[in-house]
């Protein structure tokens, strides 16, 4: 499972930059030889950019593939994001599928009926399949709903000193559980997590990390998420 925003991003990116290398490839294949044309007993080879319904088919399908990475830039949901990489991979993938086995059918055979599949045919359409997995790959992509916002960090990074002397960062020991206590004594607070005022008499605190909340904030939050949104200790029944 992909936990953090950076993580899915770099997976698009991945799978974003496969399909455009693909998407490259197959419009390369233009240039290998499609099909076989026998025209009285005589062998012709016919490359695959001498159709133009097979050129302009995997020229369009090409450029759907790579366009998504691109796309994406400009793109802030990762929902969004991995929606339109896919579904543009998997329109070029489509296009790049379908042209050799459509200018076969409505190009060629319309020129001579005695020709067969050459080399570059079965590369066209494998580099077109390929792009449909991509895409797919890219749709499948599971992104966690991020229900918490990123103001809630429980565990701080490491400081750079210990990154400089090699040494393992002291790992903040892992608070296990906590208890929702009363807070009476607040008078004045704000609530982490609505970012409203607390009156008097409503506060609850974290024992583990002194966060205060709405009793009616914190109750909804831990009976979904069972942990205190600001430490993520496990909230025990008091
Ligand atoms: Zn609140
Ligand atoms: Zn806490």
């Amino acid at each position: 499972m992909l936990t953090t925003r950076e993580e899915v991003m770099s997976r698009l990116y991945k799978i974003g930059s496969g399909a455009a290398a693909m998407g490259a490839i197959h419009v390369l294949t233009l240039l290998l030889s499609w099909y076989v044309q026998v025209i009285d007993g005589t062998e012709k080879y016919v490359q695959g950019l001498v159709s133009p319904y097979g050129t302009m088919m995997s020229l369009i399908g090409g450029a759907l593939a790579g366009v998504g990475v691109i796309l994406i830039h400009f793109i802030k949901g990762l929902r969004s994001m991995k929606n339109v990489l896919g579904v543009s991979i998997i329109l070029g993938g489509i296009l790049a599928t379908i042209s050799p086995i459509y200018s076969y059918w409505f190009w060629l055979l319309e020129l001579s009926s005695y020709s067969r599949f050459d080399l570059g045919f079965f590369a066209a359409v494998f580099t077109g399949v390929i792009l449909l997995a991509i895409g797919a790959l890219a749709i499948l992509t599971p992104i966690r709903e991020e229900v918490i916002s990123t103001a809630f960090t429980a565990v701080p990074p490491a400081a750079p000193e210990f990154l400089e002397a090699g040494m393992a960062a002291p790992s903040p020991p892992r608070p296990a559980t906590t208890k929702l206590v009363p807070a009476s004594d607040v008078e004045e607070a704000i609530c982490s997590i609505c970012f409203d005022f607390i009156s008097e008499g409503e506060a609850v605190r974290c024992s583990n990390c002194d966060a205060l909340f709405h009793r009616g904030c914190i109750e909804s939050w831990v009976s979904v998420n069972g942990i205190c949104p600001s430490c993520k200790a496990i909230v025990m029944e008091s």
